[in-house]
């Protein structure tokens, strides 16, 4: 997905260059390889470019350095020099992780902005300078109606997902906004897709645009075999342990959603003969690059990660991916599984999930257009699950004794006990349980599945 143009070629300053460095891209993609160029000459600009092609580095990187370049010594507080509007509180999220990632060596302020949160630590931010400010359009209406936020400052607005934000009824808003800001200002807008609705509001915001698009890359439904396999919560680490190990799988990277998550589940594939690592932000730079290295020269089999994390690894073409837990944000799967398949190479993703997921699956299938195969779980062993991993109920009678105290770190804070707190391995640590069950039946049809949605 990468061109042969590389970061220096397109004329991004060098804090910038370096940041790339950082999180690891060698070459821009299509998107940035068309974008990045017009952004900095000062057009507007409308791009047809889905999430998974690298636009949101298309549209920041640019921008970071047009605002780098002509930075006031002076700013006001409260009163951005660049908008980004999101249609959902995710994106603004990511889109502002990479807005820190790649301005890291620079000295511009950001900061993010959306609903259903306190209003009043975004008021306290706003009584600071900013350059760019990354926004869901309801939240900044409130802020401006507030008077805590000046939009006549704003030299540049990215409209990012238009698509998105006008089928989530936006556009009144979106206008609003518009009427808010200074007329003289750059303009660029991505959306997915093309319809009369997007063409008559890049009409109403776009100066002489240039159009770039990239060709749908629709890596989700082409080419990545995906599956899904459905399983209890309290069984995915031993699930993914045999497939694993009966596939001979050499290089799969798992996602997780937390890192504490990826740590355990690192931990366990190595109790179990595999050899695993875990990558996610709380590990400091070497560890990292120690990791990603086993990975690249086959020492470690199995790289446990974030989606963040992982956002940055240099590693191309994996044959194998896997969701031990499906993301929220459902472009997060997107993303995760185009680390597979490349380039035309044909690459596998498997989800587990859980009963709890079925949602997350659904807005999944809904945002890919498809369904994604279920396949029968193979049979595995089940070993004990640890306490973190179910929901609360009343130890079982070969449970109580010394492994029933194991592991304080449960979620039910009422049911931890002494040794639990302290965290003193017993007797019993490590030891697999005797109660060892076949797994033959899909998992909605045993009984035990009830567990994993008590709670
Ligand atoms: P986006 O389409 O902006 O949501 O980005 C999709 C994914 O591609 C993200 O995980 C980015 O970190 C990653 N990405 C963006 N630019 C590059 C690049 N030049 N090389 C490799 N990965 C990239």
């Amino acid at each position: 997905m990468t061109s042969e143009v590389s970061f220096v070629d397109l004329g991004l300053a060098e804090p910038l260059l370096r940041a790339i460095a950082d999180v690891g891209y060698t070459h821009p993609t299509p998107i940035q390889a068309q974008a990045i160029p017009l952004v900095l000459k000062g057009r507007d600009l409308l791009a047809a470019a889905q999430t998974g092609t690298g636009k949101t580095a298309g549209f920041t990187l640019p921008l970071l350095h047009l605002l780098s370049r002509n930075r006031p010594a002076q700013l006001r507080p409260g009163r951005p020099r660049c908008l980004i509007l999101t249609p959902t509180r995710e994106l603004t999220a990511q889109v502002e992780e990479s807005v820190q990632a790649y301005g890291k060596y620079l000295p511009l302020k950001s900061m993010v902005m959306f609903g259903g949160v306190n209003i009043n630590p975004q008021i306290a931010a706003l009584k600071k300078p900013l350059d760019i400010l990354v926004a869901t359009p309801g939240r900044l209406l409130d802020h401006v109606g507030q008077k805590t936020l000046d939009l006549s400052g704003v030299e540049i607005l990215v409209l990012d997902e238009a698509d998105r934000m006008l089928d989530m009824g936006f556009i009144r808003d979106i206008r609003k906004i518009l009427a808010l800001l200074p007329t003289k200002r750059q303009n660029l807008l991505f959306s997915a897709t093309f319809s009369d609705d997007i063409r008559a509001l890049a009409k109403g915001v776009l100066n002489d645009p240039e159009e770039v698009s990239v060709a749908r890359r629709n890596t989700a439904s082409e080419l990545v075999r995906q599956t899904v396999l459905l399983v209890p919560k309290e069984q995915k680490r031993d699930l993914l342990s045999h497939l694993v190990r009966s596939n001979g799988w050499k290089q799969v990277l798992v996602f997780t959603r937390t890192k504490h998550g990826a740590n355990r589940l690192a931990e366990k594939l190595v109790k179990d003969g595999v050899p695993a690592a875990a990558i996610h932000g709380n590990k400091s730079q070497s560890a990292r690059t120690k990791a990603l290295a086993g990975f690249k020269d086959g020492s470690v089999e199995v790289l446990v990660a974030t989606d963040i994390a992982a956002r940055g690894l240099d590693i191309e073409q994996l044959p194998q991916v896997v969701n031990f837990e499906l993301p929220n944000v459902p472009e997060d799967y997107v993303h995760r599984i185009g680390r597979t398949g490349r380039a035309g190479a044909t690459g596998s993703a498997v989800s587990l999930v859980d009963a709890e997921e079925t949602k997350l699956l659904a807005d999944i299938e809904k945002l890919i257009k498809r369904k994604i195969d279920r396949e029968p779980l193979p049979a595995f062993v089940v070993t004990a699950p640890d306490r973190e991993e179910r929901a609360p109920r009343p130890p079982r009678s070969h449970e109580r004794g010394p492994r029933a105290n194991r592991e304080g770190g449960g979620r039910s804070q009422a049911g931890r006990s002494a040794a639990g707190k302290t965290g003193a391995p017993s007797p019993g640590s490590g030891r697999k349980r005797e109660d060892v069950r076949r797994a033959t039946r899909p998992a909605k049809e045993r009984p035990d599945n009830k567990l994993s949605s008590r709670g």
